[in-house]
């Protein structure tokens, strides 16, 4: 079963915990014991591919979950969306040093890996539960979420998706990746504004109680695909165990021994799953909260002291320019023993001053099982540049601020490390150009075209048709017509 952060009576089954997403208490659904992936099971998933090591280790995250159901959604996320029969290949870029590639599915960043299947985790969980209403799914994003959901609900049955994005404040690639996004279940909507009035209509729809009535006459029901889900948390736990299975299967280590995982973060989501493999029985020695100039989750790590008042940057890492990180609330339960009461009280200091204190002991535990840094501006951009010449290896803007912390990064002991990289350099070709030569270029496209003469990574497929593909999506309203929107758009 699963329980609230913030009231562990309240029990429910990993279907209710997809369906609903959030706890009525404002709490986020965890596990209420986590299971154990034995060393048996992890040597015996040196030898199995992806899609097998998927099925095992979300067959114990979702108990309620027939096993077939499981391999239903693995394969329906993974079979021939990815690049490779690998959706998460690791790469040995040096002695001891991986990068483990996440952004070979359709939309080119991490969330891929787990927006593949949430639609299949949501179809199975209504069957479970015996919802036969439609879905409508509603996303306010800053760039990579709302492609990923686009093209992970995009004509699965029982669904519609409506994506806000704010007008001005995405990428060009990522608006062209939404706007021309097919299906006949898929909606895009630009705001007037910024990324928090895209939220904040998102927001005012879900908080309405006239508007779901509305959709219920429809025989829908509102849900959203927010990082926060756990459909959206548990597929990325595999990939930990993955990467580990991988390294034993090269023998580049041996059952037993321990690893780092360094993780460029933002929301927290994609290490939390990191420490969620670590609990089940993943021999990790350190994770590494790499931030970018928004780095509040280094004084956290740093300081036992969470401090949302402050500015915030903008910064060429994007998906990473967060100031609440909302999945942390899921490691404040672990390491104050569980403590639902706590957690709840913290929060809502969170709310009312924007803050809230660890207590020694917390800190000191942390210290143990994390490290966290920051690099700024500059120094990504020199990553991007240096790596480059000594690996041809292009990185990311995000993934480049994770390399940056590593190399600052000076443990007693060397062990082996894998970089987690969280998007293709593609998506973000004018700045990765920019850091390796210097040159400027006013599109998208030409940036990318640069970056494949300079490299021998080819730009991948989906991003390359983009350019000759069909604008089919063209509203633009205020967000106080939002509701309007989104009725205009599914008659
Ligand atoms: C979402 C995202 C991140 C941050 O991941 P979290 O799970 O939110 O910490 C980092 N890099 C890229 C490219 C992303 O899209």
């Amino acid at each position: 079963m699963l329980i609230s952060t913030r009231d562990v009576n309240k029990k429910v089954t990993a279907s209710e915990a997809i369906v609903k997403g959030i706890s009525e208490d404002g709490g986020l659904f965890v596990m209420d014991k986590l299971p154990v992936i034995s060393p048996e099971e992890i040597t015996a998933m040196s030898k199995m591919n992806y899609i097998d090591r998927a099925v095992l280790v979300l067959s114990r995250l979702l108990p309620d979950f027939k096993e077939e159901d499981v391999r239903y959604c693995v394969e329906n996320a993974y079979k021939g969306k990815f690049e490779d029969d690998d959706p998460a290949p690791l790469v040995k870029i040096d002695e001891g040093l991986y990068i483990l590639e996440l952004w070979h599915g359709p939309t080119n960043a991490f969330k891929d890996m787990a927006l593949t299947m949430l639609p299949y985790l949501l179809k199975t969980a209504k069957k479970n539960l015996g919802i036969d209403e439609k879905t409508l799914i509603l996303v306010a994003t800053s760039g990579d979420t709302g492609k990923a959901a686009l093209e992970g609900f995009k004509n699965v049955e029982g669904t519609d998706i409506v994506v806000f994005y704010p007008k001005d404040g995405v990428s060009d690639m990522q608006e062209l990746q939404m706007v021309t996004t097919d299906g006949d279940n898929t909606h895009v909507i630009a705001i007037e504004g910024n990324f928090d009035d895209a939220q904040t209509a998102v927001k005012s729809i879900f908080n309405n109680s006239e508007y779901a009535k509305i959709i219920k006459e429809k025989g829908m029901h509102f849900s959203s695909a927010n990082s926060i889900n756990w459909g959206r948390l548990a597929p990325q736990v595999v990939y930990y165990f993955s990467a580990y299975a991988d390294m034993l299967e090269s023998g580049e280590i041996k059952l037993g021994d321990k690893v780092d995982f360094c993780v460029p973060c933002g929301n927290f989501g994609n290490i939390l799953a990191g420490h969620y493999a670590r609990l089940m029985g993943l021999p990790v020695r350190k994770f590494i909260c790499a931030s970018n100039i928004n780095n509040i989750l280094t004084d956290f790590f740093q300081n036992g002291e969470y401090d949302v008042n402050r500015h915030f940057y903008k910064t060429m890492s994007p998906s990473m320019d967060i100031l609440i990180s909302s999945n942390l609330e899921r490691l404040l339960f672990e390491i104050s023993g569980r403590n639902d009461k706590l957690v709840k009280e913290r929060m809502e200091e969170l709310k009312k001053r924007g803050v809230y204190k660890l207590t020694y002991q917390e800190k000191k535990e942390l210290e143990k099982e994390f490290y966290a840094n920051f690099a700024d501006e500059d120094e990504t951009a020199d990553t991007i540049n240096n790596f480059f010449m000594e690996y041809d290896y292009p990185l990311d803007p995000h993934t480049a601020v994770a390399v940056a912390v590593y190399s600052e990064y000076d443990a007693e002991e060397i062990v082996p490390t894998v970089i987690v990289s969280t998007a293709s350099p593609y998506k973000f070709a004018a700045d990765v150009v920019d850091s390796i030569n210097g040159k400027l270029y006013d599109s998208a496209f030409k940036a990318a075209k640069a970056l494949e003469n300079l490299s021998a990574l080819p730009m991948p497929e989906s991003l390359k048709k983009l350019k000759n593909l069909p604008i089919l999506h063209k509203t633009v309203c205020s967000k106080d017509r939002a509701f309007d929107a989104v009725l205009d758009a599914i008659d």
